[in-house]
């Protein structure tokens, strides 16, 4: 996919942000600029479903990057989607775009109750030629705050100059990895979301760390790959989502009164993170620990008879972990040695603003946080009037339902109001034609100096 046009008025005049202005002088290039009303960096659901419902409000928008790449190089092949079918729509503003739509366009029946990842992906992909046919498939390298709006500059040296900033790119930089690990090379010891191919494990040995979802369903999805697997979790025990199977088979109101479509934690919880609203009035003392029971790390109750067999050692630690010939040895706190050919991180994310490679140092370390966090007002608008964040960076603010495609939208409805409703934030001055030298300055201050 490639995209293509857009909407906002190219600007031939050469510019700039320090780093680049050095790299294309070096190369002895021009780099092109442009602007736009509203850049969103990312095309997961997220970024596909904020852009929707911004261009029916009539909002200038651009959406940059791979569609959907996250799911299609981060999540292993032959993954089930987790979230109910009620859960896994992408939001659009006229309600069209769900999957039952898909489904009947498509003219043959999605496999249920679970989703395959490569369908839900494929629903995506017609989702976004729908919705947004028109996205620019390329990575944002640079996010910096001038005095006259935000430069965004894009991996073929373009800088996008836009009056406001949707920051959209989910997990992709949070990935955790447990100290202990740090002496272990990643192709022995790869984070959950670098295994794309559980084949590429077959016949091997492998430890995998943690008691989520990601976990269980890896160790699943190897073990079918004739690997040889053990779960070892900190948890004191694996937990199951269970419980619940007669209730999911009926499809009365009383399933819907325990379960609403999100379903972001256990029941009560679970209606409260719903409502992000209800959230946010709530003290911060109890957001902070509801939020922590909604994302308890547990496995589906599908996954179990999968892993019948499968040996799981809970309540245990990685005290230290040690790359030798070619393999890894671990140490466990209960004494315990394990020596093995690969071990899988799927030891989760962790939302951080200061490991986000895009945001220039000082635009990161001027955002309002709860704790590593940005801190979000209404819309979704960070401390930095024009910077909003959507997905897992708004859960700290919105609810543990940031974290799934459940959540588009009450965040695309929200960041679009706002938007739509706002006067405009200064834009940036039309370029005057000046020497080379003139304009760099001109522009660096305009990147740097808001
Ligand atoms: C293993 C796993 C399974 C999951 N299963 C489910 C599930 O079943 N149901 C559910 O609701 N949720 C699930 N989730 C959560 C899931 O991540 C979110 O629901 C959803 O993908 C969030 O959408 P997003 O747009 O915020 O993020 P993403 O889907 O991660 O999209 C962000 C996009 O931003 C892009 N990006 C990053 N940096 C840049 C850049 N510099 N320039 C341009 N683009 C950039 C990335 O390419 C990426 O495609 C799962 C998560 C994991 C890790």
């Amino acid at each position: 996919m490639t995209a293509l046009s857009y909407s906002g008025a190219p600007d031939s005049t050469p510019s700039v942000d320090l780093g680049f202005a050095a790299a294309t002088a070096i190369e002895g290039k021009s780099p092109r600029s442009s602007r736009c009303r509203v850049a969103i960096i990312g095309a997961g659901p997220y970024g596909l479903a904020v852009a929707s419902h911004l261009r029916k409000a009539g909002v200038e928008t651009r959406l940059f990057g791979e569609v959907m790449e996250f799911w299609r190089r981060h999540m292993p092949n032959g993954m089930l989607v987790r979230s109910e079918w009620a859960g896994t729509h992408i939001a659009d503003p006229h309600r069209a775009l769900t999957l039952d739509q898909y489904e009947a366009e498509r003219g043959a029946q999605l496999p249920r109750p679970r989703l395959p990842r490569e369908d839900f992906i494929a629903y995506a992909l017609w989702y976004q030629r729908r919705a947004v046919p028109d996205v620019e498939e390329r990575r944002v390298r640079r996010l910096e705050n001038g005095d006259s709006g935000f430069c965004l500059t894009l991996d073929d040296g373009e800088v996008v100059r836009a009056e406001r900033i949707v920051v959209a790119t989910g997990l992709t930089y949070f990935a955790s990895r447990p100290p202990a690990f740090a002496s272990v090379p990643t192709a022995l010891a790869p984070h959950s979301s670098d295994v794309p191919d559980p084949e590429s494990f077959r016949g091997l040995r492998v430890a995998i760390v943690g008691a989520g979802q990601s976990a269980l369903e890896l160790a699943a999805l190897l073990r079918e790959a004739d690997a040889e697997v053990e779960v070892i979790a900190r948890a004191p025990e694996i937990r199951w989502r269970v419980g619940r199977d007669w209730l999911r088979r009926c499809s009365g109101p009383l399933r819907k009164l325990i379960y609403p479509p999100g379903e972001a934690g256990p029941p009560g919880i679970n209606w409260v993170m719903e409502m992000p609203s209800v959230f946010r009035a709530l003290p911060a003392e109890l957001q902070r620990r509801w939020t922590g029971r909604a994302m308890l790390p547990a496995g589906s109750h599908w996954l179990r008879p999968r892993l019948s067999g499968v040996p799981m050692t809970a309540g245990c630690s990685i005290v230290s972990a040690s790359p030798v010939r070619n393999r890894v040895q671990l140490l466990l706190d209960d004494g315990g040695e394990r020596e093995v050919d690969r071990v899988v991180l799927a030891t989760g994310y962790r939302v951080d603003l200061d490991r986000s490679p895009i945001l220039a140092p000082e635009l990161a370390q001027s955002i309002r946080r709860i704790g590593s966090s940005p801190l979000l007002g209404d819309g979704f608008e960070s401390s930095i009037p024009g910077l909003h964040f959507v997905g897992a960076a708004a859960a700290e603010s919105f609810g543990a339902l940031m974290f799934f495609v459940a959540g588009t939208g009450y965040a695309a409805r929200a960041v679009s109001r706002r938007i739509a409703n706002s006067r405009p934030l200064p834009v940036a001055r039309p370029a005057r034609k000046e020497s080379d030298d003139q304009q760099r300055s001109v522009q660096a201050r305009q990147c740097y100096g808001r």
